[in-house]
């Protein structure tokens, strides 16, 4: 099927309304500025029960628009309180409201919807919510936030939060937010949680599970099986130093709080949220082996979730940053100095014979270990040649400046050239296939 065309299929907009490397994904027509969820979930059988109110913008007349929504059974959809007709499939919950929408006009969908909740598959695997063997998790980059609640999923679609979540009562749940309140019910408890900072719908979370609650100390705390607790306090022991080093080189830490979730299942890989990062058990060992993964995490929060990339095809700006954080933090913690780290890195990408345009690598290589890297060496090879100085001030100024925004690598292009003429260097690195040869400090 195709994407936009249907009984109440929306006409794609003129406003790149979806991703380039995900069209399915995003909508046209209109801003939206809160989603208010009201949700239910029972962990033993994996029914998710919701309300969402979404308060939006018209950016256009709408006579009829669209959300993302996965597979779940709507029960009632209303637009400014009145009944809206509606179809829902593939993925997508097209809604006709009695009357249209006017140009300008604020208004609020509300969707009632209920089912198993079912991770969006595909090329990168199960993304969304998914089962935990005793709780839930998501983690939805890039495209699994339709699997939990109905969005207008694009990554620079930011949008304030609040979530209200009820779960059996042993769980303790954690969602990208500030705890505002907390209920007690027969069996259950109720969690609220405020986002007041725009968020991408990718990076909102939620964990469910058997979790101590273990402060980190000052703006830090962690969700930890209990039995994990003793090889997570040595694993994540350096948290607190962690936070002040990139703080240090990168400005004030974006939100009011980090949280750190270990799950009690092996996860591939961990995965960034809004004020949170989650890892599975597999990332602890008791050895600090995985230490590089809690800096490239915590840097996310910097760069992906306060920045946020406009759409998929700046992922350099989220990953090689995070990369690059990965080297900054080695450095500082006595282990290899990012130019052994950037030396060793170029030399392994120099001997594959694929290369990779960084700034726009197509959708099947937008998570290319070669973009991590090759956007960490362009990172390295600017700071070779304008220097610390220049560097740190461009990094910390980048992130002041675009601080809960959208970026794109434009962008960044132009910040950098306020600081030094940088624009060969960038081009070389980011637009062009060949691997450059990196810089030597004052050539
Ligand atoms: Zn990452």
């Amino acid at each position: 099927m195709t994407p936009g065309v249907g009984p109440l299929g929306a006409t794609p907009g003129a406003d790149h309304s979806t991703d380039p490397y995900l069209p399915a994904h995003g909508n046209g027509g209109y801003r939206v500025l809160h989603y208010d969820l009201d949700l239910d979930y029972r962990v033993t059988t994996n029914r998710l029960a919701g309300k969402a109110v979404v308060t939006a913008r018209a950016v256009q007349s709408l006579s009829r628009f669209s959300l993302d929504l996965g597979t779940f059974r709507v029960q009632g959809v209303r637009v400014d309180g009145r009944s809206a007709k509606f179809t829902h499939r593939a993925g997508k919950l097209r809604i006709k409201p009695e009357r249209p929408v006017a140009y300008g006009t604020t208004f609020t969908i509300d969707v009632r919807y209920a089912g198993t909740p079912v991770p969006v598959s595909g090329r990168w695997g199960d993304i969304g919510w998914d089962e935990l063997t005793d709780g839930a998790l998501v983690a939805s980059q890039p495209n699994g936030a339709p699997s939990w609640f109905p969005c207008d999923d694009r990554p620079g679609a930011k949008a304030t939060f609040l979530v209200t979540l009820t779960a059996p009562a042993p769980y303790t749940v954690v969602v990208t937010g500030d705890l505002v309140a907390q209920r007690r019910g027969s069996g259950t408890r109720t969690w609220v949680y405020e986002r007041n900072e725009p968020t991408a719908p990718y990076l909102m979370s939620v964990q469910i599970g058997r979790y101590d609650l273990v402060d980190l100390g000052a703006n830090q705390r962690a969700a930890v099986p209990h039995r994990l607790r003793a090889v997570f306090a040595h694993d994540f022991g350096r948290q607190g130093q962690m936070m002040t080093v990139l703080e240090r080189l990168l400005g004030p830490y974006p939100f009011r709080e980090y949280v750190v979730v270990v799950t009690d299942d092996d996860l591939d890989d961990p995965i960034e949220a809004q004020g949170m990062a989650v890892f599975g058990r597999n990332h602890l060992d008791g050895r600090r082996t995985h230490e590089r993964l809690a800096a490239h995490e915590l840097a996310h929060q910097w760069f992906g979730n306060s920045l946020t990339v406009a759409d998929w095809r700046q992922i350099w700006l989220n990953e090689g940053f995070a990369t690059y954080a990965e080297w900054l933090w080695s450095a500082e913690s006595g282990g290899p100095s990012a130019d052994v780290h950037a030396a060793r890195w170029h030399a392994h990408l120099a001997t594959l014979p694929r290369r990779v345009v960084i700034a726009d690598p197509g959708v099947d290589r937008m998570f290319d270990p070669t973009v991590y890297k090759r956007g960490a060496l362009t990172l390295h090879a600017l700071r070779t040649k304008v220097g610390d100085a220049t560097f740190f001030a461009l990094l910390r100024s980048w992130v002041a400046e675009h601080r809960h925004g959208t970026v794109t690598t434009d962008d960044f292009r132009e910040h950098a050239r306020r600081f030094a003429p940088v624009d060969g260097l960038l081009t070389a690195w980011l637009d062009r296939p060949e691997l450059p040869a990196l810089p030597v400090f004052g050539l």
